[in-house]
């Protein structure tokens, strides 16, 4: 399903151009407009899915396994020596996007606590 409202349906269905970097039939992977990191890519599923906790059931497994193996496959390639794989949800997660994201970041020394 493709929501005429949501930005990443539209970079999905690349009605609205985005820099890919991988792409299949459930999940595209965009570098990210305002890079935190050398490398800073966000995966989301082609179908809409607003937040991760919307996710239940066999079916939405199998959704969230392909998302995650395609943001560490990325995150291994593009960062060898350790990236940091993020998915924020709601107000206080710091979800500015409501399609769901993985953030892939790497390229240099992650901190923690995050912020
Ligand atoms: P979040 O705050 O977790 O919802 O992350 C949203 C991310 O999407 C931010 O890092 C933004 O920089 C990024 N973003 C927003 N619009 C675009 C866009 N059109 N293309 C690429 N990245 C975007
Ligand atoms: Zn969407």
């Amino acid at each position: 399903m493709i929501r005429e409202d949501c930005i990443f349906c539209q970079i999905a269905a690349r009605k609205i151009p985005a820099t890919e970097t991988y792409r299949d039939e459930d999940v595209v992977a965009i570098a990210d407009a305002s890079p935190q990191a050398p490398l800073h890519l966000l995966v989301l599923p082609v179908r809409h899915v607003s937040k991760i906790s919307d996710f239940s059931g066999d079916a939405d497994a199998a959704r969230a396994g392909a998302l995650f193996r395609a943001a560490a496959r990325l995150g291994a390639q593009g960062a060898p020596s350790g990236f940091r794989l993020v998915v924020n949800e709601g107000e206080d997660g710091g979800q500015t996007v409501g399609h769901l994201h993985v953030h892939v970041l790497g390229g240099r020394a992650m901190r923690w606590p995050p912020g």
